[in-house]
């Protein structure tokens, strides 16, 4: 069987340890590899192939940063199939979603190839008589980035491009139940004339997440997965002094008001409650009906999802297996927490029939209406294809009950009234919203993140946020010596 190695300094490692984890195909079930599990030592090699590099890295010019990113997204875009075998193979989401990952993550690329631009500074003449100020930004040194498993290529993909282009050194540490996609970028970004160590990929779990959280020389953490552990990575990576970004979980309201168009609103609820089976942080996983439309809205909703197809990700089906058994035996755990919760399940995911092996990790579409909202169907994060329906009497009871959720990743509202979005705009507390629009991730050049817990420091992903955050600022007071101004003065310059 393969195993999956680290990549350091350029070239596969394979580092000390002697613990790995089973890679599975999630559409059949089988092991189809399996992935080292980093020792502290081995990302003490990483990060020092890290620290070697950087300086020659840093030290190049925008231009040749930018050639390299700019042969960096040819090569990705002309074999953007190959990676979405991987995804698909080690994932499970469908050929159509895993070319969707890689597109918006070509557009992070995109972005970043624009750096000489973005990370330009500013520059004041005579602020005071003779003097001028400039700033710069420069890089941070080395940057740690842990990804989590429901889009190992785009997630990676909204940090180390930026991070790459902005001057620093890259130690990524991606999830270890879908390894391949990063050691595939690894190696794509030697062809594009990357200099070695400065893009590395360490395998593991906790040890290996301690590790890099705790390295003197890793100057920032870039963290996404679930709350409880973005919360950790927070705190940990503070304490270590640490620049820190952790993205968490969610739970995506989507706000029906009763002009709404229905039929478009139940084809984005099932898009956006389905796609990828539903493991996507910005998955709509709540309907909130403003009466009278919930029965309407239900009958529509579960009509279409009779038509979805599921199986395995290579054979044109709309959705794919979920991650691992565990996850899949997990979710469906929330269907039997509905029926003693007193919620109506209307279409039952279990059972399905699917094109695909017995062993995969199958799991339906399937809506739960009359969702109580002190079911832990609704307070959790279920991450899974569980589109959940609650019905309430008027806008301003939707918009509490999604104000009130800890969560504020993203919302959608649908509705033909002008005013009401605008007014929905500005009143909930939710970092990405959508206007008729389910599932509203910004593109490339704005950036990425919620609110809440769904985003643990201040600063959001790609985008203008993270020029910001993959760079520090040096503010220049600049003077060139002339005779007239000299003697003593213990003030500040005041003209
Ligand atoms: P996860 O939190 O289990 O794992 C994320 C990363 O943390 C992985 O690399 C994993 O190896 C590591 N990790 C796991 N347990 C750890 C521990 N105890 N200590 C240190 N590191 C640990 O998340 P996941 O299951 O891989 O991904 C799904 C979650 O990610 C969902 O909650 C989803 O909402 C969230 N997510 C959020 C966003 C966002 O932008 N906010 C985007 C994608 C996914």
């Amino acid at each position: 069987m393969n195993t999956v190695d680290h990549w350091v300094a350029g070239r596969a490692f394979a580092g000390e340890s002697s613990r790995t984890s089973p890679v599975f195909n999630p559409a059949t079930g089988v092991v189809s590899r399996d992935v080292r599990l980093a020792t502290s030592g081995d990302v003490d090699a990483a990060v020092a192939a890290a620290t070697a590099a950087f300086a020659g890295w840093s030290g190049a010019s925008w231009a040749k940063r930018q050639q390299v990113l700019f042969a960096f997204r040819e090569l990705l875009n002309a074999r953007k199939d190959e990676v979405a075998a991987i995804l698909t193979n080690e994932h499970g989401k469908v050929t159509a979603d895993a070319l969707g990952e890689i597109a918006r993550g070509l557009e992070v690329v995109e972005f970043a190839t624009g750096i000489p631009y973005l990370a330009k500074g500013e520059y004041s003449e005579n602020v005071s008589t003779g003097v001028d100020v400039y700033s710069t930004r420069q890089p941070l040194g080395v940057v740690g980035i842990i990804s989590p498993f429901n889009f190992p290529a785009m997630v990676p993909l909204w940090f180390f491009p930026i991070a790459i282009a902005a001057g620093n050194t890259v130690v990524l540490k991606p999830s270890e139940k879908d390894p391949s996609a990063a050691i595939w970028m690894a190696e794509l970004w030697k062809e594009a004339g990357l200099p070695d160590g400065v893009f590395n990929v360490v395998h593991g779990d906790k040890v290996a997440v301690d590790a890099l959280l705790e390295h003197p020389d890793v100057a920032s953490i870039s963290f996404v997965g679930s709350t409880p552990i973005a919360k950790y990575i927070y705190e940990t990576a503070a304490k270590h002094g640490k620049r820190v970004q952790a993205l968490g979980g969610a739970k995506n309201h989507m706000l029906v008001l009763p002009d709404a168009d229905l039929d478009l609103v139940a084809d984005s609820a099932v898009n956006a409650g389905f796609g990828s089976a539903g493991e996507r942080c910005m998955a709509i996983s709540v309907v909130v009906a403003v009466e009278p439309v919930a029965d309407d809205l239900v009958e529509k909703i579960a009509s279409r999802m009779s038509t979805l197809t599921v199986g395995d990700g290579t054979r044109g089906c709309d959705m794919g297996p979920l991650i691992s058994r565990e996850h899949r035996d997990k979710v469906a755990g929330y269907l039997e927490i509905a029926e003693t919760d007193g919620a109506e399940i209307v279409v039952d995911g279990r059972g399905i029939e699917v094109d695909g092996a017995d062993d995969g990790f199958w799991l339906g579409p399937t809506l739960i209406d009359r969702v109580p909202t002190d079911s832990a169907v609704y307070t959790d994060e279920i991450f899974g294809p569980v589109l959940s329906v609650v019905r309430v009497a008027t806008y301003e009871e939707g918009v509490a009950l999604i104000n009130f959720s800890r969560y504020g990743n993203g919302t959608a509202i649908f509705t033909n009234d002008g005013g009401a979005a605008r007014r929905f705009q500005r009143e909930v507390n939710v970092g990405m919203i959508g206007i008729n629009v389910p599932i509203p991730v910004p593109v490339g050049y704005f950036s990425f993140g919620g609110w809440k817990d769904s985003l643990f420091g201040d600063t959001k992903a790609y985008g203008p946020d993270a020029i910001h955050f993959f760079t520090r600022q040096k503010a220049i007071t600049s003077r060139w010596l002339d005779p007239s101004h000299g003697g003593i003065n213990l003030g500040f310059p005041q003209n």
